[in-house]
């Protein structure tokens, strides 16, 4: 009798599914299997050695090939992602799935490249080198100059790109070597630190003590203030002790200054793991971290899923950032699984930001979470003067008021730089007929269609669907079209018209989309060769405008009335963010927040009292209306092609629910989602609530293993989404 294996395939179907074991090698946990699935060969990875299985014998089938001698999961990540699987209710071999790069799913060798490396060799005077031969010459001097230190093919190849053919006579004369290794970036930082403030020192010295048993701090600072100073030198502390650093950030590749900030400081083995990657610099670097090679691995979200044998302190900057929370598939929040990972490993887990998420703030207050604050701004900077802008009432140009563009006009004569901040993409959000009231919607989703001038086209932001701009009314045939509301493309030819002679950068999802393009955006503005910014919140994140001295926020009200309990709170995030912008050097910053409510309580508050007194009040609202973080909720979507399906199937799930419910359990709807028709598909929801975890918990265990057979399962798409971040 051969061995039994259980194995999870990617499958939306939930649970593993049992094998016999014929082959000689061992089996462990964390390898990757061919096996028969249907009439598919699958890859899937060992989840465990069984002693028995529900299927009969006869009907077992066998695993057909072993990839891996050793894990390519090791232990501690597929305990993880077995805990994953069960809290976030998504299919076990989905979640290991989604841990592995592209290429290992698909069977792909788990071995780091090999590369050649040149280096000199030191020899007595060079005889016979030919003057005629200056491509040798050059490089030899340049492998000279790293005094013995491998160089990689890249950087020969920039000297010619004929180099191959004059290396062949210098390694022949012995005057230069080649060695094969494996494809390891080393990194020699040039810079150390500066001296650090009283503040940082405490708290580098904090987590550095913690370095071997797990504490989540809490680092609070504004922009800055310091913070990634912080973590440079906890990281460094970290590498000195042989442990690995993981950093998430939300974007790496809208922040390139991070990553060079890295290199210049961090020297050892630092690989970074996000989008901008192709598959196979992905596998390198996520190997590199497994094979334990690499010191630093700075990555977005999914790097909380790689492997990391020395893993010793884990890093997250802008932990409020709703990039962190995956929205399709396996809807997990990477600060969560952070936090799980660091209890598991034993090591510190790091929250940088200005302005803490709702539920870090409770961590705090309930005394989860260490807090460490930096108060004041690194150097001499000190923190902008944020006033706000009562528009009622005021002759408005474009949407701006003359008293913001009076402000622009003084910071641009006192050499200053502006920044314009709106987050609305294209020239208008809305095109609406002058005769007959009818708006250009989109015809697949319940959605007005953005005027894009520049392209001369309507595009829906929801679905992606796009047509040209149309001369006329679809509905009566009006000429009369009139361009309602504002975006970045309308506020800069306003401001273009108002300040003729400045040069104006827009920066956003469309002005960046070309390779190169928001490199050369934030150059400009970073130079100041660019006297006004305007854009959306990819101006928000982590960029150092060292010119910039007033931020202008245009429409900080649609924040004040969305539909989500969490608008209000983003409102205050992405305010904050964007005002810290301001005064980053020694000019003082001035920061205008455009409003037509400027009694507003929560506003004023925010604006005079900071972010800090601004959650205090609305956490209470929080807690009173029994929301999280002082509940817990999960969502259940739906969606199909005719209008009543999503709605039907969600009212037999609820009975599920209501049925089995093992405590107190809200269920409120099924409902249409908010935006009900999205991409021609009809959606909707079911919320659940409870002020016990494990009650959620239960009842969507029990709801999994029922779900499949409800009779409306098979017409609708549905997900399970625990700790939703947007409720639509
Ligand atoms: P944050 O991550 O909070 O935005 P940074 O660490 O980027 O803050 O620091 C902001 C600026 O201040 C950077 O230019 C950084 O080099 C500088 N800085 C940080 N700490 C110090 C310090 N102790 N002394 C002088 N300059 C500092
Ligand atoms: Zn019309
Ligand atoms: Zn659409």
């Amino acid at each position: 009798m051969n061995p039994l294996v259980q194995v999870a395939v990617k499958s939306p179907v939930y649970g593993v599914f049992d094998y016999r074991w014929k082959a000689a090698s061992p089996i462990i946990a964390g390898t990757r299997v061919t096996v028969p699935f249907g009439r598919r060969q699958v890859i899937g990875v060992v989840v465990a050695a069984i002693e028995h299985s529900d299927v009969p014998s006869g009907k077992l089938r066998a695993v057909h090939k072993v990839h891996d001698e050793k894990p390519v999961l090791p232990e501690d990540l597929l305990k993880l992602l077995q805990w994953a699987s069960r809290y976030y209710h998504y299919p076990l071999g989905e979640v290991l799935g989604s841990a592995l790069p592209v290429l290992l799913r698909k069977g792909h060798e788990a071995v780091i490249a090999e590369r050649d490396y040149y280096r000199w060799v030191p020899h007595e005077a060079e005889s016979g080198l030919s003057r005629a031969a200056p491509v040798q010459q050059r490089l030899l001097e340049y492998l000279r100059e790293h005094d013995g230190r491998p160089v990689a093919v890249d950087a020969l190849r920039a000297i010619s790109p004929g180099w191959r053919k004059s290396m062949e006579p210098l390694l022949e004369r012995g005057w230069v070597a080649c060695d094969t290794a494996i494809e390891v970036p080393r990194n020699h930082a040039a810079e150390t630190g500066p001296a650090l403030s009283d503040e940082q020192a405490v708290a580098v010295q904090a987590v550095q003590q913690t370095l071997g048993s797990f504490t989540s701090f809490l680092l609070r600072g504004v922009t800055g203030s310091g913070k990634t100073e912080v973590y440079l030198r906890c990281i460094e502390e970290a590498g000195k002790r042989g442990l690995q650093s993981l950093v998430l950030v939300p974007e790496i590749s809208l922040t390139p200054q991070l990553m060079s900030r890295f290199e210049r400081r961090i020297s050892g083995c630092l690989v970074s793991l996000h989008s901008g990657l192709n598959d196979n610099e992905r596998l390198q670097n996520w190997l590199c971290a497994a094979e334990g090679h690499a010191d630093v691995v700075i990555g977005t979200r999914s790097s909380i899923l790689a492997a990391l044998p020395r893993l010793g302190l884990i890093i997250i900057d802008e932990e409020h950032d709703g990039s962190l929370k995956q929205q399709d598939g396996f809807r997990y929040h990477a600060r969560d699984l952070a936090l799980m990972r660091a209890r598991d490993r034993q090591c510190p887990v790091v929250l940088g930001t200005a302005t803490p998420s709702f539920e870090t703030i409770n961590n705090v207050k309930t005394g989860r979470f260490r807090e460490l604050r930096l108060t004041q701004r690194a150097g001499n900077a000190i923190p902008p003067i944020m006033n706000l802008l009562d528009i009622r009432r005021r002759k408005l140009i474009e949407g701006m008021s003359d008293r913001l563009l009076d402000a622009i006009r003084d910071h641009l004569d006192k050499d200053g730089q502006a920044l314009v901040f709106i987050n609305r993409r294209g020239f208008a959000p809305t095109l609406l007929c002058n005769d007959c009231g009818a708006a250009a919607d989109c015809r697949r989703c319940d959605a007005h269609m953005t005027v894009h001038v520049r392209q001369n086209r309507l595009r829906c932001h929801h679905c992606g669907s796009e047509r040209p701009l149309p001369a006329v009314c679809d509905s009566c045939g009006s000429a009369e079209l009139d361009r309602v509301g504002y975006g970045t493309e309308r506020i800069t030819d306003a401001l273009q018209a108002e300040f003729p002679d400045v040069e104006i950068a827009r920066i956003d999802r469309d002005s960046t989309r070309r390779k190169g393009a928001l490199e050369k955006q934030l150059d400009k503005a970073t130079t100041g060769q660019a006297r006004i910014l305007v854009g959306t919140q990819m101006l928000a994140k982590g960029h150092h405008f060292p010119k910039l001295t007033l931020v202008c926020i245009l429409d900080a009200d649609r924040g004040l009335f969305g539909t989500d309990f969490r608008s209000l709170e983003h409102m205050a995030q992405l305010t904050v963010q964007v005002a810290g912008r301001a005064g980053r050097e020694t000019r003082q910053g001035t920061v205008l927040i455009q409003t037509r409510n400027p009694d507003n309580p929560m506003l004023q508050t925010l604006v005079r009292e900071g972010y800090g007194a601004f959650a205090d009040i609305a956490m209470a609202d929080r807690r009173l209306a029994d929301l999280p973080p002082f509940s817990f909720m999960a969502l259940v979507r739906a969606e199909a092609s005719a209008g009543q399906e999503a709605h039907a199937f969600l009212q037999q799930v609820s009975e599920v629910l209501l049925a089995s419910r093992a405590g107190r359990l809200e269920v409120m709807g099924p409902a249409p989602a908010p935006m009900e028709r999205l991409g021609g598909r009809y959606r909707a929801q079911l919320l659940l609530q409870s002020d016990r975890r494990s009650v959620l918990n239960d009842s969507l265990a029990r709801l999994c293993t029922q779900i499949d057979q409800l009779p409306g399962a098979r017409k609708c798409r549905w997900s399970i989404d625990v700790d939703p971040v947007d409720l639509f």
